[in-house]
């Protein structure tokens, strides 16, 4: 197998085609403190592309509460069980082996297949709380009891070195050049679910209707037209934001997505000991146990964990957090200037432009107009 280049990982990885990075990289920006698992994404894409027949159980935006929730169950504990140890030197070099590396004889990927049951509970173990430390929070040292957990919005990763992609064996996945969308070809398809087995996040689904296998589709057709993906736009938590990545020696500080994963170290891959360079990215929950954290996000976590903490002395930073979710065109280029933040699109027209800082208005509990008190809890 050829070695290319894993910024994700510090070093080289073995893949079955040669690097070929896409001119744009389709990303998605979580802010995981933020996600209140309303569902509204994992709705808004069902009803636009996953209503048909053998789509059912479908939902190529899932949202679940981790540590115990999983759609299909348990995939990630499946996968890291089988990939064995997965130590990081102290320079942030990955020690340990990747899926195409750890492949059995014959076969591109390690992996596993999902049974049927398997994705019969899409929102199993919602707001189970898991044990462990928690720095701060609410926790009664008198009552000890399970103190965490947090919500895991998850689309397809589109990622750079794709499991899916290099496990079929009809050659029907691409990943295109001019956004970095990976894509099944459905008259190429044969429904084998090879890509099934392989995804590791478990983002490519069979429909036994029509026979072929179908996955998320980076909502191409908005995008082509300078739009955000459904399931970003409707984001009422407003915790998305989707841009292009660029790799870290092409950065931009004023591309919203370079600006949180390269410049700030405020989001980061999840599972990036996979291999795959998966293109979702996640500004880690504050209040949830460090060890988790860092087996799903890399040793980086505890440094972007700071970084939220001490966002208050960060105007630019604060500034695009402010943006996201104020439009639903693709941000190219943001600016933060007095008190204000402005977003541009990429022939550098603006977008937006929101206040970083929204007054705040106290009401008096008593209201003379009325003659009543107006707090629930006088
Ligand atoms: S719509 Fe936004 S806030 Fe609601 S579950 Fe999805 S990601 Fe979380
Ligand atoms: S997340 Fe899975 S389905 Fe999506 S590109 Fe990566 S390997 Fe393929
Ligand atoms: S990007 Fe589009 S297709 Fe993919 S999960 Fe979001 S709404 Fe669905």
């Amino acid at each position: 197998m050829p070695n290319v280049k894993n910024w994700q990982l510090g070093r080289d990885v073995a893949y079955p085609y040669p690097e070929s990075r896409p001119k744009k990289q389709w990303a998605i920006v979580f802010d995981l403190n933020k996600c209140i698992a309303c569902q509204t994404c994992s709705l808004a894409c069902k009803t636009t592309w996953t209503s048909g027949k053998g789509q059912e159980y479908m939902f190529w935006n899932n949202v679940e509460t981790k540590p115990w929730g999983g759609y299909p169950l348990a995939w990630d504990v499946r996968i890291l069980e089988k990939l064995g140890r997965q130590d990081w030197a102290g320079n942030g070099e990955y020690l340990g082996k990747t899926l195409t590396e750890a492949a059995p004889p014959k076969e591109w990927v390690l992996h596993w297949e999902p049974t049927d049951e398997d994705w019969m509970y899409p929102n199993i173990g919602e707001d189970d709380c898991g044990g462990g430390t928690v720095d701060g929070g609410a926790h009664l040292p008198s009552l000890p009891h399970d103190k965490w957990f947090f919500y895991l919005p998850r689309t397809c990763a589109h990622c750079t070195y794709p499991a899916c992609l290099a496990a079929c064996p009809r050659k029907a996945i691409y990943k295109r050049d001019e956004d970095g969308i990976v894509l099944i070809d459905q008259l190429r398809c044969k429904g084998y679910g090879e890509c099934v087995r392989a995804c590791p996040y478990k983002k490519s689904m069979y429909n036994p209707y029509t026979r072929t296998s179908e996955k998320c589709i980076g909502c191409y057709p908005a995008v082509e037209q300078g739009m955000q993906p459904q399931c970003v736009v409707n984001c009422i938590g407003k915790i998305r934001v989707m841009g292009f990545i660029s790799p870290p020696w092409r950065a931009r500080a004023d591309n919203p997505v370079d600006f949180l994963v390269h410049e700030k170290g405020l989001a980061l891959p999840y599972y990036p000991q996979l291999g795959l360079e998966p293109n979702i990215y996640y500004i880690p929950p504050i209040n949830a146990d460090p060890g988790y954290l860092e087996q799903m996000f890399g040793p980086r976590v505890h440094e972007a964990v700071a970084r939220y903490r001490a966002l208050p002395s960060d105007p630019a930073a604060v500034g695009l957090l402010c943006l996201i979710g104020s439009t639903d065109r693709i941000i190219d280029r943001f600016e933060v200037k007095d008190g204000k933040a402005s977003g541009y699109d990429a022939d550098g027209k603006e977008l937006v432009t929101v206040p970083v800082s929204e007054p705040v208005i106290e009401r008096p509990a008593w209201d003379a107009r009325i003659g009543a008190i107006r707090n629930n809890t006088p």
